[in-house]
């Protein structure tokens, strides 16, 4: 079967590491990334031998910079089945008309509404209801790393509510000109934050509420999450349950902070300090009658990569099974690299 052919449109933070994972799978291939300017991320780029496409007014900035563009970002699309829409949130909107005059599918990120594709998705909540569909959207970090750990669960002892509390990352590590640098932001002040509805437009049956806040941090963010459940249940079912999940890394070992875990990711060889998977210390789990309690770390840079994969093998009907695609998109990753 040909390879699916794929462009990634905003090469930053999801989009180089969306790049990479989809290069590294053996059902899909990069056509092209797009560069608004020859700065140092598209020099890299280049090195890596991806093809850059630019606005078509920057095609001489990037011939002058020694990086010469493949071409402008309309005709990187014009060669394409799937585009993967990573521009900063808001922006992907503004290139929707241009995906549907063009007429391939598209992908959006978590930093776009519901609205822009009319469906939302988790790899292990929804890949089959994605099957042939041409508009999708991965949901963000956060969201991402909800409906992981909330699925498995509400499949195996039925979930009656969810409540969490969202510490988030302040920025990105890149991110120099952003703060806040000593402060905790309540945001937003009113409860919930946007992840509880943001978990129903993939979980639309979950009864989840959450509270987010800011810290000064640049490398995960942390949840406190709360379920009840509608079956008696040990903290032994609920650490078998979630342990059954290959996107679910149980931490441990005297681990107390996500430096220490970002230290995992370096010392174990992921590319760029990523952790892809949810890491939920098993000694927090606490079961109190049909309640329980964890704490899980999100590495917002990366947790939404294999979902992007995955998205792109349902969209293009390549694999129909959503269990055998996170396994093929987990090892092509090389996410069992423990
Ligand atoms: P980013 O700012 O790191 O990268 C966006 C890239 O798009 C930049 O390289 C920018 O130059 C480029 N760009 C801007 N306008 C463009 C245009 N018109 N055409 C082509 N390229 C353009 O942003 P990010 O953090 O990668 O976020 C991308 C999306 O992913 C957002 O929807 C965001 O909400 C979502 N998301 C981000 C994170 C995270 O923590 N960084 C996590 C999950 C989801």
């Amino acid at each position: 079967m040909a390879k699916a052919k794929i462009a990634v449109n905003g090469y930053g933070t999801i989009g180089k590491r969306v790049a990479d994972a989809v290069r590294a799978q053996d059902d899909m291939e990069v056509i092209g990334i797009s560069k608004t300017r020859p700065n140092y991320e598209a020099a890299v780029a280049h090195q890596l031998g991806y093809d850059i496409y630019c606005p078509a007014e920057n095609i001489g900035a990037f011939e002058k910079a020694g990086m010469p563009a493949a071409g402008s970002i309309e005709e990187m699309l014009e060669k394409v089945d799937l585009v993967v829409d990573c521009t900063p949130g808001g922006v992907g909107e503004s290139n929707k008309p241009i995906y549907e005059k063009i007429g391939i599918k598209a992908i959006w990120q978590g930093g776009e509404n519901h609205s822009i594709a009319g469906f939302s998705f988790n790899a292990e909540s929804n890949y089959e209801q994605a099957l042939g569909c041409d508009l999708v959207r991965v949901v963000s970090c956060n969201t991402t790393g909800l409906c992981r750990a909330i699925t498995p669960i509400d499949r195996e002892l039925g979930v009656n509510k969810v409540r969490s509390t969202i510490t988030r990352r302040a920025v990105d590590p890149n991110e120099i000109k952003k703060g806040p640098v000593d402060a905790i932001v309540l945001h937003p002040v009113k409860i919930p934050s946007h992840h509880g509805p943001d978990v129903q437009t993939v979980l639309s049956h979950i009864n989840i509420t959450t509270a987010a806040m800011i810290v000064p941090t640049t490398l995960m963010h942390l949840h406190t999450l709360n379920m009840e459940v509608n079956t008696d249940c040990t903290a032994e079912d609920i650490k078998k349950i979630l342990s059954s999940q290959s996107r679910i890394r149980f931490v441990g070992q005297g681990i107390t902070a996500t430096a220490e875990i970002i230290e995992v990711a370096r010392d174990i060889g992921r590319p760029r300090h990523d952790m892809w998977e949810n890491c939920i210390w098993p000694e927090s789990i606490t079961v109190t009658e049909k309640e329980f309690y964890l704490f899980q770390a999100i590495h917002q840079e990366s947790i939404v990569v294999p979902e992007n994969v995955d998205a792109i093998r349902a969209m293009m009907e390549l694999e129909s099974d959503g269990a055998k695609s996170i396994e093929k998109t987990n090892i092509a990753i090389g996410l069992h690299n423990k």
